[in-house]
């Protein structure tokens, strides 16, 4: 057996939380490639070590004073260093460091030694080897991640070492300076190691125990998900549910590799494990429910409009001639309506209408704001009659106005328009229907 585990920065924030993470990694010798991301809040009005190393640089590279935020930086560290009593000094990591802050050395390089530095402690801390990430994860020189030489270079390399620690969130570029991903990437470098050493599983350690059916901030203890499909998880991730960093999926999808999200501050809870398919029976109808406020619909009516070869295209056209993305599409036999945000739309609006007036000469324009969309998502769906008709009177019951339905066919989702205004109770009606009611 053969796992990575990935730790997120608030299970690395503090010497406490390392003791945490050395435990988990100690109770499980398959626990041998170890992806740590930069020390995080360890309270609420905390600093990520990763924004203090942006604001550290920012200042250093605009001869602006920047001693004092690269010493509270050099604090944290050594706090951690001295709360796991290692024999470790980090000054000439700083000294580098700051000369190359000075020298320039560009924002990527400042924010990947967060995880650089937390690396080699972790490194020290287990007595494990320490793999520099830029030797082993590249991008071209547009930044695109290379993830064939990636595979190939970091396969061989981990093909002969045991047990090591690859700090995550960066790599290097053909000229060898320090690119990184988007925030939250260490995510993605955990699912590459774990691509390249054909992993059983890639557990990502974080603090919360798996993800919830829907948001906590929406519903009071929503229940954890225990399993959801690669699938599943990209459709609620789209419509807005975080936990884990969206490119993270790809690596190990192409493997079929497993992916289990963990809580290190409750590592008995089992967490959410994210599969390629199974047919374990869903515990409830839905997996989870997502959604987003700020939509526009525009309402497009004409008579006799299916005989019309091309209209949607001609439609389609226009937006795209504004650059603006849809987000949903449903249709009638003589209306067709488009789903846009409304942030991206606002500003292109007369554009729009005169010119599908001109491209298709409709009988009417009709638009609305304020719109919100629900996706509700579930493999357990395609089997099971009546999920539709559930969530329509869940909806009715709590007296909302549904404004547009839209489903897939591969019935993994459902996708509801409501006004802004009832989105948080049109969540919770469903969720209600769906979970508590089958509790
Ligand atoms: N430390 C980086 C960030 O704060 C990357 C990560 O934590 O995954 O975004």
């Amino acid at each position: 057996m053969k796992k990575v585990v990935k730790f997120g920065g608030s299970s690395l924030a503090s010497a406490k939380q390392f003791k945490k993470v050395g435990d988990i990694i100690r109770a499980d010798k398959s626990r041998r490639y170890v992806v740590p991301s930069a020390p995080g809040k360890r309270n609420k009005n905390d600093t990520k070590v990763t924004d203090m190393l942006y604001a550290c640089y920012e200042a250093a590279s605009t001869g602006a004073s920047y001693g004092k935020l690269l010493s509270a930086i050099k604090e944290r560290y050594e706090q951690i260093i001295d709360g796991l009593e290692l024999n470790l000094n980090l000054d000439y990591e700083f000294k580098t460091i700051e000369e190359n802050f000075i020298a320039k050395k560009g924002s990527d390089y400042a924010a990947s030694r967060g995880e650089y530095l937390n690396g080699i402690i972790m490194s020290h801390y287990l007595g494990y080897e320490f793999i520099d990430a830029a030797e082993v994860i590249f991008f071209d020189e547009n930044g695109t991640f290379l993830s064939e030489k990636t595979n190939e270079e970091l396969s061989e390399r981990l093909a002969h070492t045991e047990r090591a620690v690859i700090p995550g969130f960066y790599g290097s570029n053909p000229d060898g300076t320090i690119h990184t991903f988007s925030r939250g990437g260490s995510d993605i470098t955990g699912s590459i190691v774990a691509r390249a050493i054909h992993a059983d599983l890639y557990e990502n350690w974080t603090d919360v125990s798996g993800f919830l059916v829907t948001d906590p901030r929406i519903v009071e203890n929503p229940v954890p998900i225990e399993t959801i499909t690669y699938k599943e998880l990209r459709e609620l991730a789209y419509m807005g549910a975080s936990v884990l960093h969206e490119d993270a999926i790809f690596p190990v999808r192409r493997e079929g590799i497993p992916i289990n999200i963990r809580n290190t501050n409750k590592p008995e809870d089992p967490g959410t494990l994210i599969v390629e398919n199974t047919c374990r029976k869903p515990k409830y109808t839905i997996t989870g429910i997502a959604g987003k406020t700020g939509f526009c619909s525009v309402t497009i009516e004409k008579a006799m409009m299916n005989s019309e070869i091309g209209f949607g295209r001609k439609v389609l056209g226009v937006f795209e001639d504004c650059g603006i993305s849809f987000e949903h599409m449903p249709s009638g036999i003589d209306t067709m309506t488009i789903f846009v945000h409304q942030s991206e739309f606002e500003q292109h609006e007369q554009f729009v209408i005169s010119n599908i007036h001109r491209a298709v000469q409709p009988d009417s324009i009709e638009l609305e704001s304020d719109l919100a969309l629900i996706a509700v998502v579930g493999r357990g769906m395609k089997s099971t009659r009546g999920t539709a008709g559930r969530i329509f009177s869940a909806l009715a019951h709590a007296r909302i106005n549904v404004k547009m339905i839209d489903q897939g066919s591969s019935e993994l989702n459902i996708i509801i328009g409501v006004k802004n205004a009832d989105f948080e109770a049109a969540v919770k009606a469903i969720y209600d229907i769906f979970i508590t009611a089958e509790l």
